[in-house]
């Protein structure tokens, strides 16, 4: 046994803990947990715990469904609550997911990212990732389509004492630190009831395990205080939608290799190599990065979210954005994609994100010139004149073109690509079959 496993076996005794769960993540981004009694930890640190992986979206055929779960020490934590006795609290680990003869399971979203990172690592990087989180606080969450009623009237950076959850942020806050999440900054966004939570930068699969955290707690948290979370990308039509706009970063050792202080972006060639991935790949990953049918309502013209592929500087309405917070400081430059929205499955979309910068690194890849004018103003064929290409403009479009994207089968492996594009057509098919009230009201008084 190690250090790290020893660890959790002591801690569970000296803080009395009654339930583990071990969480992992399907090939859609949900949660999933089991909750094992301590007793059981070093049978499950030597083997695994058995599970049936048919039932897990994504995960097997029927007839190879017998899977083993093999909890990860180095993300232990105590979750910040009790359990309902009042008086005992209960910890989770992440697992990585292997196969009944030992091998990583090629289902596994936490696997996918793993073997992501080791190719980075063969190519000497280190991959850092911080995401900003927006979400919205609702007071219910209607199950009949109604819309839902936002629990505040604030807007963007209001310090907004009059809401239905003066210290939702507060509370949310504590317990991501207590589970050794640092959070860097938070603050009312544009929307009533939109969110904003910022995490500290950390290598990508521990934020991967972070944003799977996060959405949990935050929901926890809102539940205590009496409202909803919802990371839905768009549930309003007149709104602004929710994205997680993700800055990544490069390190050779203790190096940034996105910084360079003679560039006047102070960004090195790799870093300029690695937008251009970005780039160029950038329409067969959205599928990842925004892979809901409702996450193309979000990226439309206007709300500050990007609909072309281009980047800037100071350009809120660009792809890629690099921003200029700190100049001279090498250790903060990083580069921002601004497409993510937070519905998506950290793991696959980081490993689409990375794989698709590093590509540039590896080949080449030439940045094409900053988009300083604001392209949102641009028509389609002024845009098409200046060189960018738009984002698919629906989830049927962005399985279009992923299917026939070399990268994003290599990087998510035969078998999850293959799940994905199945069973997102399949969601696709569901959507467009549906006559909606905005088409009702359209034209049935018209036609
Ligand atoms: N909500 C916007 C989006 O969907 C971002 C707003 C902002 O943080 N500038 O991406
Ligand atoms: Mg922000
Ligand atoms: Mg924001
Ligand atoms: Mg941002």
């Amino acid at each position: 046994m190690d250090r790290q496993q020893e660890f959790v076996l002591r801690t569970l005794e000296e803080r009395d803990i009654r339930f583990v769960r071990l969480w992992f993540t399907d090939v859609l981004g949900f949660l999933k947990s089991v909750a094992v009694a301590p007793a059981e930890l070093e049978g499950a640190f030597a083997e695994g715990i058995g599970f049936d992986g048919s039932a897990i979206q994504g995960f097997a055929r029927v007839y190879e469904s017998d899977m083993v779960a093999k909890p990860d020490p180095g993300t232990f934590q105590v979750l910040p609550w009790e359990t309902p006795d009042g008086e005992h609290y209960s910890a989770r680990m992440f697992c990585d997911i292997a196969m009944p003869d030992g091998s990583p399971c090629w289902a596994d979203p936490r696997h996918v990212l793993r073997r992501t990172l080791a190719r980075a690592s063969e190519a000497g990087f280190t991959c850092y990732v911080h995401p900003e989180i927006e979400f919205f606080l609702l007071r219910d969450l209607p199950k009949d389509g109604t819309p839902p009623e936002p629990a505040d009237e604030g807007g963007y950076f209001d310090q907004a004492s009059h809401n239905a959850a003066p210290h939702f942020r507060r509370h949310a806050i504590e317990a991501l630190e207590a589970m050794g999440i640092s959070v860097e900054f938070s603050h009312h966004e544009g929307a009533p009831g939109q969110q904003e939570i910022d995490l500290r930068y950390a290598d990508a699969l521990t934020m991967a395990d972070n944003v799977m955290t996060f959405r949990y707690v935050v929901k926890e948290v809102a539940i205590k205080q009496g409202v909803r979370a919802s990371f839905m990308p768009k549930p309003f039509s007149d709104q602004p939608g929710s994205g997680m706009h993700t800055h990544v970063s490069l390190f050779e050792g203790d190096r940034n290799a996105f910084y360079d202080s003679e560039d006047p972006f102070e960004l090195s060639s790799t870093g300029k190599a690695f937008v251009a991935g970005l780039l160029h790949h950038a329409r067969e990953i959205t599928a990842v990065t925004n892979q809901w049918v409702n996450s193309y309502k979000r990226l439309i013209v206007g709300g500050e979210a990007p609909t072309a592929v281009c980047w800037g500087h100071a350009n809120r309405s660009a792809l890629v954005r690099v921003p200029m917070y700190s100049p001279g400081k090498a250790s903060s430059r990083r580069v921002e994609i601004r497409s993510l929205d937070t519905a998506c499955n950290p793991y696959l979309a980081y490993s689409v994100v990375i794989a698709a910068g590093l590509k540039g690194v590896q080949e080449g890849y030439e940045l094409p010139p900053a988009a300083e004018d604001d392209v949102w103003s641009l028509t389609e064929s002024e845009r098409r004149a200046a060189g960018y290409s738009s984002l698919p403009q629906n989830l049927a479009e962005a399985l279009a073109v992923m299917e026939n994207s070399e990268l994003v089968a290599e990087t998510l492996g035969e078998h999850v690509f293959d799940f994905f594009l199945r069973n997102k057509r399949a969601e696709w098919d569901a959507y467009r079959r549906q006559v909606t009230p905005y088409e009702l009201r359209t034209y049935l008084p018209m036609l």
